[in-house]
């Protein structure tokens, strides 16, 4: 399918849709499937609506949507219309939809492609217990067993009529049919079939009055008029429901168009990234910093560990997805205008932290520091160093930008710049130092002091000359001189430092270290 073609007669629009369930942290793959959703979208001058899926109170944790936002916010993914945004098919929340689902089962119940089951949870024990006895290999309440249950397909009308005027509480259940098939092409993997035998009678309608994800999802598909619904690979199963309930509900034309986004693995390629691989690796699977209010636990995000939103969003385009050619570096702007769905893989792709790492360098030397200042000054802030000038402090940044790979690896690179080192490793001089040294050092002082400019070639020249008059060879020295003023083995131009830090911070760093190392 070419670029262009992608709006079928029955939409006048694009319009696709993100719709999570507010269970926690947002995973990476998360982000990813609303980034192909907004690209498609986008490109195409369409909208991208954010539809919270929380029908499943079971499973309601407090903060998780508002959570979403802020991830959708940091990563410059803005909603056209949500629950934040409004919109004209308000409320996007569907628990505030609750009334608008039960027609649609009803209807299907009266069509005969839906039943009234009051099958009660020791009901549905003895269901499985049964087919285990038999060695069925399906646990399934499907066409096998419906007949044998306590669901308005067996009963009379008169007693399901009877067992609905009492209160008797009841689910109401999809009657997927026996040995058909179900198809539809997607748009990443092409024609793909299912076996209705494979299928079981979800339940569309709960026992509360809530509708399942299955129901929810398809009605407001329609309702909120989405040409093209983009969603993680671990949706595929349930696609025949879906399509058969677009079938009796609404036609099969006015059905959006599916991709099913392939997984992001594991390193090692062997099943899908989970947020424990995170922990067990040492790096962030979800979005941002996501605290449990349960357990009160802190799941680390890429945002708290100093990753800037543009690299988070190009690393995640190209796992999966590439333009054709050698590219790799790639701004939202540019991802809008080349992005392609012809153009994503069908199989899964690999995470490599290191690599992530790596776009996240790329654009901290892509980007000018002006744009992400604020935050790591904020990061200078909660490890104890106040900024007072920002003047210096960009061209701090300015000089180190090239050794961080992450935000947070400025203030490690930096630090020194605003405060003296705590530790000196000072075993790294030891073994080269003599009396020789000690002196020169000694006459650096004296004669940095007297310096009529402060400015780093001028102190480059004047301790060349010192080291000459000395017989040593600045090579020597530039270890020692660099410890003194960082503490350790990193950090810019020896001279560039001292010319930051200033006379009288560079002549006791140097004093102290020859205090120290006696
Ligand atoms: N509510 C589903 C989820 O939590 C959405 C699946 C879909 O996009 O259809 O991922």
């Amino acid at each position: 399918m070419g670029s262009g073609v992608y709006l079928c007669a029955m939409f006048n629009k694009i319009r696709v849709r993100f719709a999570p369930s507010p269970t926690g942290g947002l995973h990476l793959g998360g982000v990813r499937t609303v980034l192909f959703n907004y690209l498609f979208a986008k490109k195409q001058g369409g909208d991208f609506i954010v539809r919270i899926e929380d029908t499943d109170q079971t499973r309601f944790v407090e903060g998780a949507e508002e959570y979403i936002f802020k991830c959708l916010e940091w990563c410059g993914l803005v909603p056209d219309e949500s629950v934040v945004h409004g919109g004209e098919h308000a409320p996007y929340r569907q628990s505030e939809r609750k009334q608008l689902y039960r027609q649609y089962a009803e209807q299907l119940v009266k069509d005969g492609h839906a039943y009234y089951a009051f099958d009660t949870t020791e009901e549905l024990e003895a269901m499985r217990e049964r087919l285990k006895t038999a060695g069925s290999n399906s646990l399934q309440y499907d066409h096998h067993v419906r007949m044998q249950m306590n669901n308005s397909l067996r009963l009379l009308p008169e007693e399901t009529q009877v067992l609905l005027d009492k209160g008797t509480p009841y689910v109401i259940r999809i009657k997927v049919p026996a040995n058909e098939f179900v198809s539809f092409t997607d748009m990443i993997r092409g024609d793909i079939e299912f076996d209705t035998n494979n299928v079981d009678d979800k339940v569309l309608l709960k026992a509360d009055g809530m509708p399942t994800y299955h129901l929810a999802v398809v009605v407001d598909d329609h309702l909120m008029k989405i040409s093209h619904a983009f969603r993680g690979e671990e949706w595929l199963p349930s696609a025949p429901v879906h399509i058969l309930l677009w079938k009796h509900l609404f036609g099969l034309d006015n059905m959006p168009q599916w991709a099913h986004l392939p997984l992001i693995l594991k390193p090692d390629g062997n099943g899908k990234l989970s947020k424990r691989d995170g922990d067990r690796l040492g790096f962030p699977v979800y979005a941002m910093d996501w605290t449990d209010p349960k357990t009160n636990e802190l799941t680390k995000g890429f945002k708290e560990i100093g990753f800037l939103p543009e690299a988070f969003i190009n690393l995640l385009a190209v796992l999966g997805w590439n333009d054709g050619s050698e590219q790799e570096i790639f701004s939202l702007e540019e991802l809008v205008e080349k992005f392609s769905i012809d153009r994503v893989h069908k199989g899964g792709a690999k995470f490599d932290f290191e690599k992530a790492k790596w776009f996240n360098q790329e654009w901290i030397k892509k980007l000018p520091v002006s744009s992400f200042q604020f935050t790591v000054k904020e990061h200078f802030a909660a490890n104890g160093i106040t900024i007072q000038d920002d003047t210096y402090f960009v061209k701090v940044l300015e000089l180190v930008k090239d050794r961080c790979s992450l935000l947070n690896d400025f203030f490690t690179q930096a630090s020194f710049f605003f405060k003296a080192p705590a530790n000196i490793d000072i075993d790294s001089i030891k073994p080269k130092w003599d009396e020789k040294k000690q002196l020169f050092f000694a006459e650096l002082v004296r004669a940095y002091k007297l310096m009529p400019v402060w400015e780093h070639t001028e102190l480059e020249k004047e301790l060349k000359e010192i080291a000459a008059a000395n017989q040593l060879k600045p090579g020597e020295l530039m270890l020692p001189f660099r410890i003194m003023l960082v503490g350790g083995k990193f950090g810019p131009g020896v001279f560039d430092i001292a010319g930051m830090i200033g006379r009288e911070e560079t002549i006791q760093r140097i004093e102290h270290t020859l205090s120290i190392i006696g």
